[in-house]
């Protein structure tokens, strides 16, 4: 029997067809980085339209209202088009979200309405030089003005994923340094066109930047754009995180499929047979194969538990350590295998259609979103019960951890 889950998934699919000759990843092939974010912005309002782009949202906030499995299903299907929709994952994963929670009605509906349409972007200004992977080590003050209970932010952000195109983000700064690192942090959100906001791109190894720099130099923001209490942004920030409690999955670690490895290995020759005979090859497949069969598995549970109610737990985290390393793995064989031509630079094709984009990409890869040791505290300590990784600035003041 069909299940109303696959019919979602059927009709989604059904109408992503009809959208990939406009957005997919051909009709994206040479268009110059502004040409990208332009289609990017259609293809929010097409999904706006559509009614897919907040399928897990209020109806009150222009979504669907229907569950994370909806959600990862139509992201499931979409994710196999190449659609650009890079561009907006941050903003719509967890800053308007955390804003639609804190912000009166009013706003929901004017900027909530314009950040799903892809008229705005929003971005998330958490990491520092000193505050990534310890987020309670961030530096950036945020100090009152007592004449007027205004803000007054000074400070670096680092990594910060699109903030050449944001209109607004949220930022966590320090302003109590007296207190235990954790307690001493409030949450805002910034103009980021502001006064004393400089946002300087980062290059990375592949020759994009979609990450920057960000400088705030007496930027001024009212207490009004202050969200949760005052010393609270440690867990604005937590909360922040959270919302998007499962996040589509790729069991290629967001980089090629395994099959396009496969036609490789047949075409290329090794001492004039095809490498898909080659035993080395032969067992990088089939250990590839057994992973991403594993992931699957692990994938499946989820959406039962999903299904039931449940929140999926630290799976997660096994899901993207494993996957992410698996593709740089795999990437690293099939640029190996290519000799030369592995090395080969195609700005046209995506990190999952070439190998040495994938191979370059995949170490920022592994640690957005959570660094490998990280998710191995996670694994260790939430799924193998062991005791807490050693923190031994818990408790000083934040002005008094040795720097
Ligand atoms: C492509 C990309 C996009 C990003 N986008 C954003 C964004 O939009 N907004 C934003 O705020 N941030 C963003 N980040 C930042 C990202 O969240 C941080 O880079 C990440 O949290 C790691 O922090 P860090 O770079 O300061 O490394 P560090 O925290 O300095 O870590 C360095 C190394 O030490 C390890 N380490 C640190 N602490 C521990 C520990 N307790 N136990 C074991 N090992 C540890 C780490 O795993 C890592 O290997 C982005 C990063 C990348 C690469």
């Amino acid at each position: 029997m069909t299940t109303a889950l696959e019919i979602y998934r059927d009709n989604a699919a059904a109408w992503l067809q009809t959208q990939i000759a406009e957005f997919g990843r051909e009709a994206r092939r040479g268009l110059s980085h502004e040409e990208d974010l332009a289609l990017g912005r259609r293809w929010q309002a097409a999904k706006f339209g559509a009614g897919y782009s907040a399928i897990t949202w209020k109806p009150e906030h222009c979504g669907q209202g229907l569950t994370a499995l909806e959600k990862l299903a139509f992201e499931q299907e979409e994710i196999k088009h190449g659609f650009p929709n890079d561009y907006f994952g941050v903003s719509l994963g967890m800053p308007v979200p955390i804003m639609l929670r804190y912000l009166p009605d009013g706003w929901k509906q004017e900027r909530a309405t314009a950040a799903l349409r892809g008229e705005e972007i929003w971005c998330q200004l958490f990491s520092e030089p000193a505050g990534g992977s310890d987020l309670a080590g961030l530096r950036t003050r945020a100090e009152q003005d007592p004449a007027t209970g205004d803000w007054i932010i000074n400070g670096q952000k680092l990594w910060t994923t699109w903030a050449q195109h944001s209109d607004y983000g949220v930022i966590v700064a320090r302003t109590d340094p007296s207190v235990p690192k954790h307690k001493g942090l409030t949450y805002y959100w910034v103009d980021m066109k502001a006064p004393g906001v400089t946002v300087r791109p980062v290059r990375l190894a592949e020759g994009t930047s979609e990450v920057n720099e960000v400088f705030f130099d007496d930027v001024r923001i009212p207490d009004s754009q202050r969200l949760g209490p005052v010393g609270g942004g440690f867990g604005v920030a937590m909360e922040t995180l959270t919302i998007e409690r499962y996040q589509a999955t790729d069991p290629a670690g967001f980089g090629p499929p395994l099959q396009l490895f496969i036609d490789e290995a047949k075409a290329i020759k090794i001492k004039g047979r095809p490498a898909i005979e080659d035993g080395r090859i032969r067992e990088r497949i089939a250990r590839t194969y057994a992973m991403q069969s594993a992931m699957g598995a692990i994938y499946e549970r989820t959406l039962l538990s999903l299904a039931a109610g449940l929140q999926p737990g630290p799976e997660g985290a096994v899901h993207k350590l494993v996957s992410v390393r698996a593709r740089q793995k795999l990437s690293e064989f099939a640029v190996d295998l290519k000799g030369v031509e592995g090395m080969r630079y195609d700005d046209d094709l995506t990190r999952k259609e070439s190998w040495s984009k994938s191979w370059m990409t995949a170490p920022t890869g592994r640690i957005a979103g959570g660094a490998d040791e990280m998710l191995l505290n996670t694994i260790a300590e939430r799924i193998l019960g062991l005791p807490q990784d050693h923190r031994p600035d818990k408790g000083v003041p934040f002005n008094q951890i040795p720097r």
